[in-house]
């Protein structure tokens, strides 16, 4: 607030990308001031706001001082948000004639908002107070009230009370919105519903781009070297065809022989970072020798790691260990497990389930089939997911926005069992994988977490491995390969890994967000803003009118061929025709009342003509099947504008019922 701050750049070159990483330890600044950038979960909400100001606003700067200039900016998550204010004030200033609130309607078009977390209490919320200090010189700069600033961050204008909340600045200052999952877009519509009042949830403009992983970084020496091998043309590391799909022509035998090196290579590792673990406890030399013939390379292995926090129930398998011990000890059908985790150091629930799982493992009965591997960082990961046959994943839905983890072990012929939550809830079918619990249409409310549903998951958690998983392992053909196993593999290989792969997520990202908005902002930018301008007086015309518009009689009649004709009265009052559009809106129903499940229908009206004697009052009609009920639909006006983002940048909306 009213001192200056430097800031160093520091570029890392990762393959053709620069990444830039800004840093406040410069001796010009005061010592505080140096260790702004010191720590990644900064305590305090004031430090807090400093570091988003600073990567944000700053980052717009030092991208600006390099000469950088993008057409398209992607907030990934809300930390990142004053970059709104920051281009459009760039804007502002360097296309004379510009006010700001034209600035901000011209740039807009260019920025991506990724929302990466189910859970609202992980948006960061600062007191308006506390926002006000630090944006009054920029917002006197700008000719606006700090309170303009303050309600970008709230979910409507009228809300006197809630904090200032960055994911919501992110939200207005943005176009383009995408959760990370198709079911985290569904949950992040429910969340953000309330900022488009009287919107149907479907309709809150929050789309979806699912997560994937970089393959070459997670895919074994020995995965590349099978996949070169099934790619159209055989070639090194640098040229695998992903999804060719040829994984399927390979013999069972070659998958089989594959997935025991894999595994080999993972019981070597653990071994030597076991025995490495114990010295460093100070454990004897016998104890360290034994401790490099644990497990067993021809046994299921089943890796369970995972940041350990409350709503991944990283201690699940734990619930009822005697029972997991007898799965365990099995002796026909052995089974062993890796297990690593890391907690936030102030996630005390977290601590404890990594203590249980260390604990667990100490145990002198299974000393031979479980490992608690310590330190998980990205090393231990690659390592285990190359290895395991199966990875288990146990978030409770929907508290998981993606997940990755269990994409790493893809490209390696590992499968999973999961909770249908994240990328699993669209991943998942039977020839792929298992599925932990119900099938769960509805998004279940977050604060679900409770002992009987952790009970009832174990229970079915113990029962999947001992009835499905075990004995398709152990089942054995005369060659001694498990083919339906191996036919999980290939299936799961060839579909999902190029699904959930860095790949088709970049694609995805280019063709559905990056070049349209790189379009809108080009068209909202030429010639002055123009457009821009267009568009902001258009929304001064629909704020300043809105109340006059209204709805006069509706007539519904169904002809010979079963159809409805809609004719609904609107009128206008000193809102254009050309601004708005008249709607049908018909919700979904749910399965359960006709047998299928009818998806929300969204008809347009056309305008019949004026209404005999009235000023700006219009007759619309429209035609739809019946094979729903007439009062399913109802006619609505919405606001219109072929540049414009609707409801994402004004959310008026009348209905007529
Ligand atoms: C992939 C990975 C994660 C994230 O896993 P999720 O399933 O997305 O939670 C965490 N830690 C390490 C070391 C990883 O490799």
């Amino acid at each position: 607030p009213g001192r200056h701050l430097y800031l160093r750049v520091w570029r890392a070159q990762v393959g053709r990308v620069s990444l830039f990483l800004l840093d406040s330890n410069d001796p010009q600044n005061s010592p505080w001031d140096r260790a702004i950038t010191a720590s990644l979960y900064a305590p305090g909400q004031e430090l807090r706001l400093i570091q988003e100001i600073i990567l944000g606003v700053g980052g717009w700067l030092a991208l600006k001082k390099m000469g950088i200039k993008p057409i398209v900016c992607h907030m990934n998550e809300g930390h990142a948000a004053f970059v709104v204010l920051a281009r459009a004030y760039s804007f502002m200033h360097e296309e004379g004639g510009c006010s700001f609130l034209e600035a901000l309607w011209a740039t807009r078009a260019g920025n991506v908002f990724t929302t990466h977390t189910p859970v609202e209490a992980g948006f960061d919320r600062f007191d308006r107070d506390l926002l006000k200090k630090y944006a009054k010189h920029y917002t006197e700069a700008q000719g606006l009230s700090p309170n303009d600033l303050v309600v970008m961050g709230l979910k409507t204008e009228k809300d006197d009370i809630s904090p200032f909340n960055i994911a919501l600045l992110a939200l207005s200052g943005s176009c383009f919105v995408n959760g990370v999952s198709r079911l985290h877009a569904q949950v992040s519509k429910r969340i953000f519903q309330s900022r488009y009042p009287r919107w149907p949830e479907n309709e809150v403009p929050i789309d979806y781009v699912t997560n994937g992983v970089h393959i070459p970084t997670w895919d074994s020496p020995a995965a590349q070297r099978l996949w070169s091998l099934s790619s159209p043309t055989e070639c090194g590391p640098d040229c695998i065809d992903y999804e060719a799909g040829k994984i399927a022509r390979q013999s069972d035998q070659d998958i089989w022989n594959f997935r025991a090196l894999a595994r080999k290579d993972l019981i070597d590792y653990a071994r030597r970072r076991h025995a490495r673990q114990m010295q460093e406890h100070g454990a004897s030399s016998e104890e360290i020798e034994a401790a490099r013939h644990v497990l067993d390379p021809n046994t299921l292995t089943i890796g369970f790691a995972r940041r350990a926090t409350a709503y991944k129930r990283t201690n699940l398998l734990l619930r009822d260990e005697e029972k997991l011990v007898s799965i365990l000890t099995n002796h026909d059908k052995p089974v062993q497990l890796l297990m690593a985790a890391k907690a936030h150091p102030a996630d005390i629930a977290g601590k404890e389930m990594v203590k249980q799982m260390a604990n667990f493992a100490d145990r002198l009965d299974i000393m031979d089939r479980v490992i608690f591997l310590e330190d998980y960082d990205i090393d231990l990961a690659q390592h285990l997911q190359a290895g395991v046959d199966l990875w288990i994943n146990t978030p409770l839905r929907p508290n998981e926005a993606c997940g990755t983890s269990g994409m790493k072990v893809l490209a390696n012929g590992g499968l999973n069992l999961s909770t249908l939550d994240g990328w699993w809830d669209e991943a998942y079918d039977p020839r792929v994988g298992w599925l932990l619990g119900d099938e769960g249409d509805e998004i279940e409310s977050p604060a679900g977490f409770g002992p009987e549903r952790d009970d009832s998951d174990a229970r079915n958690l113990y029962r999947l491995l001992e009835e499905e998983v075990i004995p398709l392992f152990y089942q054995r053909d005369d060659q001694g390969v498990p083919s339906s196993w191996v036919a999980k593999i290939k299936a799961s290989m060839t579909e999902l890994t190029p699904r959930y792969s860095a790949n088709r997520m970049m694609k995805e990202y280019v063709e559905k967000v990056y070049q349209p908005a790189a379009d809108a902002y080009r068209k909202r930018t030429k010639e002055g803003a123009k457009l821009a301008k267009e568009l902001v007086g258009w929304q001064k015309r629909i704020n300043q009118c809105w109340r006059g518009v209204h709805f006069g009689h509706l007539k519904v009649t169904r002809d010979e061929e079963d159809w409805w004709h809609f004719q609904v009265e609107v009128y206008l009052g000193d809102v254009y025709p050309d601004d708005i559009q008249v709607e049908l809106y018909a919700d979904s129903l749910p399965q359960s009342s006709r047998g299928e499940e009818t998806r929300p229908a969204r008809i347009l009206m056309d305008q019949k003509g004026l209404l005999a004697g009235s000023v700006n009052g219009f007759v619309y009609y429209a035609d739809v099947p019946a094979n729903r009920h007439a009062e399913d639909y109802t006619p609505r006006i919405v606001p219109y504008h072929p540049d414009a983002f609707v409801p994402q940048e004004d959310s008026h909306i009348l209905w007529m019922r």
